[in-house]
């Protein structure tokens, strides 16, 4: 399996540090708003790196973070009147709900930076004692470029050309530094801002550190792949290999992953310049299998543009694969047990090479739109081969291949079977006693899985009401 590394500028073969494991970390999202298609990038693309690592044996061990102090956040709360925890914690309920819908499967672990803030400050003091750090007259601290000889790796860029655009890296609080490279560690609380006391100030600390915290913490002090969008490669990766480099003795991550942008019109997407579909506001049109069935019918090292256009080529090619498998699945309901043909064992053998197809587009760099060419052509192999006169065991081990390489895309592509009445009551009677026994976190889910179904439910005086969307 090969992996282009952006540390390296080359494609190099995966090696883990421990034979069949992975530690894996992606940068999560700043949680102050619904997230973005953009941000569903990374979410949809690791997701698939992390499922097809699994699907080749590997037990991987995944960390992405939810960045839930920084001043998007503290300046969202102040407009509502309410703490920032309120606005965090409602943004990662709604962040982990639309990755439910998109079928990207929770982390194994999910830090908060807020929960992390003793390792932050047990990192910043062994950076000061290394000489790697030092703190303003104001209680500022600031990473000590100059002391890490290697800063600039990652990006690419010499410290001569990054001295040289220092005057636009001159930042609040400048007049500390020793050097305009330098970045903040830590920095003083504001009026009206949470903050944690220190040695140094009470206040909070500065984007980059948490990352280098958590992964520390959660996966070791050497991890596999670090991974997040292409606007992370600077300065805020840069900035955690120079953290955790520096506090360590150890070389941090061996592959650096980043994928592309999502543009729109052939610009970022990004909530700043307001240019953005959420995936709710994508979900009201679309499946959100056809959002993820688009995500990845590109390259993630290749930028993707966001239309109308290429959201219908999305649901189209997957409505192709869907018919298929609801085809086998019709052609099952009818079929005949009985041991396999000799013509029918050929065609599973001659079927074999789509799944190799597969793997040898996953296994270069994950290059997920020729892995679904490959599904593309299974499909088609089935469509001409199977038929009515085929054995059990022959459409069900055809059904099974297709279905083995769409879960590897996280692609859902078998229609769900309808609840039936009893069913439904019977989850209601559960969301019932949840309420009862103050458990809302399971009452909200409840409801959230019928609303998936088609279920909505009403609250009302004589009890819950329930019907079919
Ligand atoms: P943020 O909340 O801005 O820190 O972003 C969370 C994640 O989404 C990071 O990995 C970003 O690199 C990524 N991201 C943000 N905007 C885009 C975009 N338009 N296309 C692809 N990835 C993005
Ligand atoms: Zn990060």
């Amino acid at each position: 399996m090969k992996i282009y590394n952006t540390l390296t500028k080359r494609k190099e073969e995966f090696v883990p540090i421990e034979p069949g494991k992975v530690r894996m970390y992606v940068c999560g999202p700043t949680v102050y708003n619904l997230i973005h298609i953009g941000n569903a990038r990374p979410m949809i693309v690791f997701d698939t790196v992390r499922r097809y690592m699994e699907h080749k044996g590997y037990e991987v061990n995944y960390v992405s973070n939810f960045t839930d102090v920084d001043d998007k956040i503290i300046k969202k709360a102040l407009e509502e009147g309410v703490d920032s925890a309120v606005i965090s914690k409602r943004y990662i309920e709604e962040c982990k709900k639309d990755m439910k819908s998109l079928n990207v499967r929770p982390a194994t672990t999910h830090p908060l930076a807020t929960q992390e803030i003793d390792g932050m400050k047990e990192m910043i003091a062994s950076l000061i004692e290394k000489g790697h750090a030092y703190a303003g007259a104001d209680g500022t601290v600031y990473y000590r470029v100059s002391s890490f000889p290697e800063y600039g790796k990652l990006s690419h860029k010499n410290l001569d050309e990054l001295e040289g655009g220092k005057r636009s890296l001159l930042v609040s609080g400048g007049d500390q530094k020793e050097d305009p490279l330098d970045f903040v560690l830590w920095k003083p609380k504001k009026e009206g801002e949470p903050f944690w006391e220190s040695p140094w100030c009470d206040g909070r600390p500065g984007w980059h550190i948490e990352c280098s915290v958590m992964s520390k913490r959660y996966l070791g002090d050497e991890i596999d792949i670090h991974a997040g969008g292409e606007d992370l490669i600077f300065p805020h990766h840069e900035n955690e290999i120079a953290q955790s480099e520096a506090a360590n003795g150890k070389p941090f991550a061996r592959y650096w992953m980043h994928n592309a942008f999502l543009n729109i019109d052939n610009r970022k997407m990004s909530k700043s310049a307001g240019n953005f579909f959420t995936v709710r506001d994508i979900l009201k049109q679309y499946d959100p299998m056809v959002l993820r069935f688009f995500m990845l019918s590109a390259h993630y090292r290749s930028p993707l543009n966001f239309s109308a256009d290429l959201m219908e080529a999305a649901k189209n090619g997957l409505a192709r694969i869907c018919t298929a498998v609801s085809n086998l699945h019709f052609m099952l309901s009818n079929a005949n047990d009985g041991p396999l043909t000799e013509q029918e064992e050929t065609l599973l053998e001659q079927a074999e090479k789509y799944e190799a197809g597969f793997d040898e587009a996953m296994d270069d760099d994950f290059n997920t739109a020729d892995a679904i060419a490959s599904i593309f052509e299974l499909v088609k192999f089935v469509n001409t081969h199977a038929n009515a006169g085929c054995s059990k065991t022959c459409l069900q081990a055809l059904l099974e291949r297709i279905l083995a390489l769409t879960d590897i895309c996280g692609l859902t592509v078998e229609q769900e079977e309808e609840l039936l009445d009893e069913e439904i009551e019977a989850l209601i009677e559960k969301r019932q006693a949840a309420r009862k026994a103050k458990d809302f976190a399971l009452a909200d889910e409840i409801r959230q899985t019928l609303q998936e179904k088609g279920i909505l439910l009403e609250d009302t005086r004589e009890g819950v009401k329930w019907k079919r969307a």
